[in-house]
């Protein structure tokens, strides 16, 4: 098969200094994950140990990563080696997000002014 040519898309670059910002802040992005990770104290299974008599002495701390897949909450035990790793990329699904949401944002008020700037051309 030929290979096919992208079209351009009859798009001018977009100049609003906060659009590039977003931009760039998704050019530094590091590995990223959605989801949360937790950290928990358990109970083990003795009823004779402390833990079940205080939280403060519960055992842990046990990390763990949850996401969603279509609807359902996924588990993923982490190592506490494995936890601030995790909690990093997180972070940076979240940063992702927000600067996808701004520059949507300021894509939609920049592209109803180019739409009236090219009714008005014409
Ligand atoms: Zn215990």
């Amino acid at each position: 098969m030929p290979p096919r040519k992208t079209r351009r898309p009859a798009l001018p670059a977009a100049t609003d200094p906060r659009f590039r910002q977003a931009s760039q802040e998704l050019h530094l992005l590091g590995y990223f994950l959605k989801g949360t990770v937790l950290k928990r104290m358990m109970r083990c299974g003795h009823s004779n140990c402390a833990c079940h008599r205080d939280p403060a002495r519960r055992h842990g701390p046990y990390f763990e990563w949850t996401y969603k897949v279509k609807g359902k909450t996924v588990n993923v035990k982490l190592s506490p080696q494995a936890a601030p790793l995790y909690l990093a990329a997180t972070k940076q699904h979240r940063q992702l997000k927000a600067a996808l949401a701004r520059m949507e944002r300021l894509s939609r008020t920049a592209l109803s002014q180019l739409a009236k700037q090219a009714t008005n051309a014409d």
